[in-house]
């Protein structure tokens, strides 16, 4: 059977990384962006000359009209998905609650949990086993900032990523005898640009001391999570969680 995995969020940081893994196991990927054509076409090449199999389709997951495009478009390019990474998020400048306002909260929470809802729904619908499909796997991609909750930075954030949670727990015994799992991992302080989001580019190095392991993760060791939990490795594995935080 083909390996078909759709990663939100592919063009660059853990999506990018887990994009290069995936193809490396054999799956043939898509990798979702929101903006940065430039960064998912250097995935996408990257891959290929590898000899690999991706494309790079443009979709911002907090639309429920283009999160359909961007199911059917796997439908017709690559075929039914097998596999989804639901890593696309977002994070915004560090503050204390008593100055977020509305219109904040609403992006946050769109994209971080309706986001992730509608990609699993469109997912869900192609991969159960009752339906004729082949079953599949579904990473979420939560955050240590769940148990956490950042305060003074981003307690929106956090918040959105306790309902990934809870999301994942609910999906993964609502699907589980479909032969569908579902678990996520929480990362803790990976070197990425999502920091920049927040204001703070360097946030790791500030933060790694902290850390039980006293430094900051690259984006391959969530990857490599990632994968695990979408193998058959994990067959037994479902609404759990890897957290990938260096003890923190
Ligand atoms: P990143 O480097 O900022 O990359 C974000 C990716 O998401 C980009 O590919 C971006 O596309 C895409 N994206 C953003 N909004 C989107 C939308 N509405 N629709 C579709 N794609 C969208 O982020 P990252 O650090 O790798 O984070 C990935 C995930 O890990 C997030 O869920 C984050 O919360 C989680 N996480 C990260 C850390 C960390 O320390 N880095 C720790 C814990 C959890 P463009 O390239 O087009 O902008």
């Amino acid at each position: 059977m083909e390996k078909i995995i759709v990663i939100t969020g592919g063009s660059r940081g853990i999506g990018a990384a887990t994009a290069h893994l995936a193809a490396e196991r054999g799956y043939a990927v898509c990798v979702n962006y929101l903006h940065n054509q430039k960064a998912a076409t250097s995935v996408v090449d990257s891959i290929e000359k590898l000899g690999g199999k991706a494309i790079a389709v443009a979709a911002d997951i907090a639309s429920e009209t283009d999160v359909i495009n961007l199911f059917n478009t796997v439908d017709e390019q690559l075929g039914k998905v097998t596999a989804l990474v639901n890593n696309a998020g977002i994070l915004e400048q560090q503050m204390r609650v008593e100055n977020m306002d509305g219109d904040r909260l609403n992006r946050i929470f769109t994209t971080n949990i309706t986001g992730v809802f509608l990609c699993s729904r469109e997912a869900i619908k192609r991969m159960p086993s009752k339906n004729g499909g082949a079953g599949g796997a579904i990473v979420n991609v939560s955050s240590v900032a769940s148990r956490l909750g950042s305060p003074g930075e981003y307690v929106d954030y956090a918040a959105s990523k306790g309902a990934i949670d809870t999301m994942t727990i609910g999906l993964a015994k609502e699907v589980a005898d479909e032969g569908i799992r579902v678990n996520a991992v929480r990362p803790a302080f990976i070197y990425t640009e999502i920091h920049a989001s927040g204001g703070e580019p360097n946030r790791v190095e500030r933060v790694k001391e902290f850390v039980p392991m006293k430094r900051g993760g690259q984006p391959i060791e969530v990857a490599k999570a990632i994968l695990w939990l979408l193998s058959d490795e994990a067959s037994y594995t479902t609404g759990s969680f890897i957290d990938v935080t260096g003890g923190k």
